[in-house]
């Protein structure tokens, strides 16, 4: 099993795309191996079938070069952070063995989002533990939780500027080509903008609020540690 250096975990496949992209070709071009664990299919979403979204996930995994992409098969609209989904999770984590673990925010409207940000606690946490169901792999806890704001904004705590990535970001979102504006009432999509706008929109303030034309948010709990004062000079 090919072990990998960060596990960006997904509610839905296209939730790390819209969120994550930029960090995730930041790694991917400084030679890290990066996996994608999404917890459903996205079967529930009111555009695109299943197999569709499948087909799109397995396309924007390549786009980014994402070494594997993995799916914990939970129920869209009703994951649950229960035992048997906090395994599958500390499975994952154990098996490709991330040293950062992105998961969403607990802070955001759709419960399914909530409950991947408590799955990721639960799963982070339990995984190191070495009593915890050893038939799942050998304890390994990544060293670092980092969270990404979805649908509700959050302050960051640090924004990665990925002002020279938004043409692979949009490329990479728009493989979910069932998600996009252009094909049905736009009056499906959150706040009626398609989901390369709104992670653009989004992008775009916290560039403008950190002094760079596009930046991702992210959130830690407690200090960040850096190994120096290169990246605050500008
Ligand atoms: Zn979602």
């Amino acid at each position: 099993m090919a072990h990998c250096d960060a596990l960006f975990l997904g509610p839905h496949p296209d939730d790390v795309e819209i969120a994550c992209s930029g960090a995730i070709l930041r790694l991917v071009s400084s030679g890290k191996k990066v996996a994608i664990v999404d917890c459903t299919g996205g079967e529930m979403g009111s555009r695109g079938t299943a197999a569709e979204r499948k087909q799109e996930a397995v396309a924007a995994a390549a786009a980014l070069g994402v070494t594997e992409r993995r799916n914990l098969d939970l129920p869209d609209t009703a994951v649950a952070v229960d035992e048997d989904s906090v395994r599958r999770l500390v499975r994952a984590l154990r098996e490709l063995r991330p040293q950062l673990l992105f998961a969403p925010h607990e802070k955001d409207v759709h419960p399914d989002h909530v409950a991947a940000a408590q799955l990721a606690s639960k799963a982070w946490f339990f995984a190191g533990l070495r009593r915890y169901e050893p038939d799942l792999g050998e304890p390994h806890r990544p060293r670092m939780l980092v969270r990404y704001p979805g649908n509700t904004p959050v302050e960051p705590t640090f924004a990665l500027d990925i002002s020279d990535l938004a043409e692979q970001k949009a490329a990479a979102i728009r493989c979910y080509r069932s998600q996009l504006a252009g094909d049905g009432p736009r009056t499906h999509l959150v706040q009626r903008l398609d989901i390369v706008e709104r992670a653009q929109v989004r992008d775009r303030f916290y560039g403008a609020r950190t002094g760079c034309a596009l930046a991702e948010p992210y959130v830690v709990d407690g200090p960040v540690l850096l190994r120096d004062l290169g990246s605050l000079l500008g």
